[in-house]
């Protein structure tokens, strides 16, 4: 295919391994007053076939994306992360250190604070330059790398986290592609843009967050008196086990994807036809592609309760399911409640114990679609 160019090393061979069709921004929830239709925007994934980078086509039209909550996992995660890092003793008392954040939260320069670091905010060369999921944002990605190596004083080290593409098509995690989004690195696509920028990847840590979080640690080539240690060839080798460079392998997301939006489509299809009451619970970004992709509408999904004030009033972008206060579950008494944050299941039953009491259930979007394939 020769209609794109690679984010990375602009090469313009390459496959499409997942597409979602026309999506609009999943972050900005329109007012019900609102019909739409709301503004859409290809989504899709393209794999450079010369150095491995699964991205978002260049080209594509990005919108804003906005800045979002502060997930606890996030938060409890990069304790643990700064934990183990400080333990290597990459992270020295006095050190400077620049810090990349995500737009959508999760600063370690607090934690980072404590140990006695010194944070950096004005552009400045540091000890320690710090990217959490922030580089993935950057539509340059070369200008947004190069802006980031350039500030490691000699000496120095890179620390990049990010989200493996290896884990997302292990874990079938199609739904983390979105706008905004630009790059899903696999250890070795990213090795490859670190090695075009004079760096290589010494070390890493991973974590279980999001099914799977790399942490690596890189430095100037020029200073190496070791190579890649065993951490960085493990990832690598389980890269290659993955297939994470071949778009057979990574067109899996596709699979999932349609698996996923069938299933949840024929189980509203079914609910509605058997006359059962489905609400949702959770009106969250993820859950926007899904309900797209499964061809809902507030005829077979008539309200997603949300505790957040904001989107209260507001709808579901891309479709017209109106978002109503928690307090609307235990009015209309719904037979089932479709939960799009599996990972609240037990703080919901806990607070809405009236929908178990009055005969509904709770269902795990996550769920439908693995009954769907085992079908
Ligand atoms: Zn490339």
């Amino acid at each position: 295919m020769g209609e794109f160019a690679c984010r990375a090393c602009r090469g313009k061979t390459g496959h499409l391994v997942l597409d979602l069709g026309e999506q609009p921004t999943c972050d900005y929830f329109p007012p019900c007053a609102d019909p739409g239709p709301d503004r859409l925007y290809p989504l899709q994934m393209w794999l450079c076939s010369s150095c491995g980078l699964a991205q978002l086509p260049a080209g594509a039209t990005a919108p804003e994306e906005r800045r979002g909550d502060e997930p606890a996992a996030l938060v409890a995660h990069a304790g643990d992360a700064v934990r183990r890092v400080a333990a290597t003793g990459l992270l020295p008392d006095g050190a400077r250190v620049a810090e990349y954040g995500s737009p959508h939260g999760g600063s370690w320069l607090g934690l980072l604070a404590d140990r006695g670091l010194t944070p950096v905010h004005d552009g400045g060369p540091a000890d320690v330059v710090l990217d959490c999921f922030g580089l993935m944002h950057a539509a340059d990605q070369p200008a947004a790398l190069a802006e980031r190596v350039a500030r490691v004083i000699p000496g120095g080290v890179l620390l990049l986290q990010y989200q493996p593409l290896e884990t997302i098509v292990r874990c079938g995690q199609w739904n983390t592609l979105r706008h905004g989004h630009y790059a899903y690195y696999s250890t070795t696509a990213l090795a490859l843009m670190l090695v075009a920028h004079g760096f290589s990847p010494r070390t890493a840590w991973r974590f279980e967050l999001y099914g799977g979080t790399v942490l690596l640690a890189a430095r100037r080539a020029a200073e190496a008196s070791a190579g890649p240690d065993g951490t960085i060839r493990a990832l690598l080798a389980q890269d290659a086990r993955a297939g994470v460079l071949d778009p057979a392998m990574v067109l899996g997301l596709q699979v999932s994807e349609r698996a996923q939006a069938k299933g949840l489509h024929d189980w509203l299809v079914a609910e509605h036809s058997e006359g059962r009451i489905v609400l949702g619970y959770g009106a969250a970004s993820r859950a926007v592609a899904l309900l797209r992709r499964a061809e809902a509408n507030r005829t077979l999904l008539p309200a997603v309760a949300d505790a957040s004030a904001a989107k209260q009033g507001s709808r579901m972008p891309g479709t017209n399911i109106p978002i109503v206060h928690p307090a609307e579950l235990a009015v209309c008494q719904p037979d089932a409640v479709l939960l799009f944050q599996p990972e609240l299941l037990t703080e919901v039953r806990g607070a809405f114990p009236e929908i178990e009491a009055a005969g509904g259930r709770w269902v795990n979007v996550d769920a439908l679609g693995y009954c769907a394939t085992s079908r």
